[in-house]
């Protein structure tokens, strides 16, 4: 096999072994066994570290990175970030509870979403959430309801559109005008919704918020929208006299999944888009909002494996090969939902020249459960051999469901020579904890 598998410097291979965090994935697959979602923690809080450092140095001490946390929830990972110094972006109640059991200090939550419940709002202001993030004009109105009922003031930022298509997948753009999310700019609904928020008595405006897309390489994708939302800003300004305090540039810069995608330097774009922003304030005549960037999938994605075990392979004469795991979809939906690519690794067989070429699917009884068609390996590969599917840190476990009953894979965090459970296997018994 080539080395095109070596997407990020915490992997590597020794004897035919691939080594991640600097660890064995045998050596651990023998441990928790398979299948296994692995995490690197240093890897996270180095990447917690480029954005923290970055805003820092080019936007100053007010400004700070959000994680958006619907790419990996669990206990652990809300209490990496708040160590690094990292706000929060949740989106439902599970989130709140989950970041609340982690100890995470919730004056740095920011509630996302397009259809918060009433129980959903009562349940982040009784927890203390800092921010709803208010995705449309019955939310104010709830929002202000529900805040007057408890006697409080609610600090929000309205989630707006500033109509840019970033060019990734339809699936992930969510930043035009004709999207689910946030109010659009363009059709003067944002203004009416900035003037009406202003006039409600139980809600503090601080500032604005958009979310363009994600998988963004682009840096120009930030710098437009940045654009946009600060004529907005300035736009509010002159005609209700409210000057917004935040600006939130939403999240979504990309990871690499394969070799061909590029790697991108968080530092340098985010000196860029800080250099652009100096520069539009001063021309608007504004003073500079306060930034939020909100990553998810750029701190976690590369922190994480999902080893497998093979079993079946079928070779279907004068077809195609098949190589069956023991997880699927049920631990890994992205390439069923959107044709994700993915880096495969015949995890102890690394020394072995790669001359098969098959398609890589799960134990569903589903024809649409591949993990990864037309992937490269030994003709040798057989029951028993491990496999290693790269860059699954975000947007995996997440998104892992129960379907077939298939219990989810536990997360293992390595920390150099450390390795311990952050998320338990699931049992047969946990599957039926709630049937009655
Ligand atoms: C999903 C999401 C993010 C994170 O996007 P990534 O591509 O994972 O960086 C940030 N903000 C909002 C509002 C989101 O919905």
């Amino acid at each position: 096999m080539s080395n095109s598998y070596i997407l990020t410097d915490n992997l590597s291979v020794k004897d035919g072994v691939l080594f991640f965090g600097g660890r064995s994935t045998k050596e651990l697959a023998e441990k928790y066994g398979t299948p296994l979602y692995l995490m690197d923690e240093k890897r996270i809080r180095q990447n917690c570290c480029e954005y923290r450092d970055a805003l820092k140095e080019f936007f100053g001490d007010d400004s700070c990175a959000l994680y958006a946390s619907k790419a990996a929830s669990f206990v652990g990972i809300y209490r990496i970030i708040s160590q690094e110094g990292l706000g929060a972006d949740v989106v439902s109640s599970g989130e709140i509870h989950t970041a609340l059991k982690a100890g995470f200090p919730m004056e740095n939550a920011y509630f996302q979403g397009n259809n918060k419940t009433d129980w959903d709002i009562a349940y982040a202001m009784d927890n203390g959430v800092g921010y709803f993030v208010c995705d449309n004009v019955e939310e104010v109105d709830a929002i202000d309801k529900i805040a007057a009922e408890k006697g409080l003031k609610q600090k929000i930022l309205l989630r707006l559109t500033p109509g840019i298509d970033p060019h990734t997948y339809d699936e992930v753009c969510t930043g035009k005008v004709d999207s689910k999310f946030g109010t659009a700019i363009e059709t003067g609904q944002a203004m009416e919704i900035t003037a009406h928020a202003l006039s409600k008595p139980n809600i503090i405006l601080c500032g604005f918020h958009c979310h363009v897309g994600s998988m963004v390489f682009d840096s120009d994708v930030f710098l437009r929208s940045a654009e946009i939302m600060l004529q907005f800003i300035s736009d509010v300004k002159n005609k209700l006299g409210f000057e917004a305090g935040i600006l939130d540039l939403g999240g979504g810069y990309g990871v690499r999944y394969v070799s061909s995608q590029p790697v991108i330097s968080i530092r340098e774009n985010i000196k860029e888009v800080a250099k652009f922003i100096k520069a539009k304030c001063s021309e608007l005549g504004i003073s500079r909002p306060s930034i939020r960037l909100e990553p998810g999938r750029s701190i976690v994605a590369d922190a994480g494996i999902t080893l497998y075990t093979v079993g079946t392979v079928k070779k279907i004469t004068d077809y195609k090969n098949y190589v069956s795991i023991d997880g699927g979809m049920t631990d890994n939906p992205r390439y069923a939902l959107y044709e994700s690519k993915y880096t495969v690794v015949p995890a102890d067989k690394t020394d072995e020249p790669a001359t098969m070429e098959c398609d890589l699917v799960g134990r569903c009884c589903e024809s649409g459960d591949i993990i990864q068609p037309k992937v490269m390996f030994p003709g040798s590969v057989c029951r028993g051999d491990l496999v290693a599917v790269l860059t699954t840190g975000a947007y995996n476990y997440s998104m892992a469901s129960n379907y077939n009953r298939i219990p989810r894979p536990p997360v293992v965090m390595v920390n150099g020579d450390e390795d311990y459970i952050a998320v338990k296997r699931e049992s047969l018994e946990d599957l039926t904890l709630n049937d009655i």
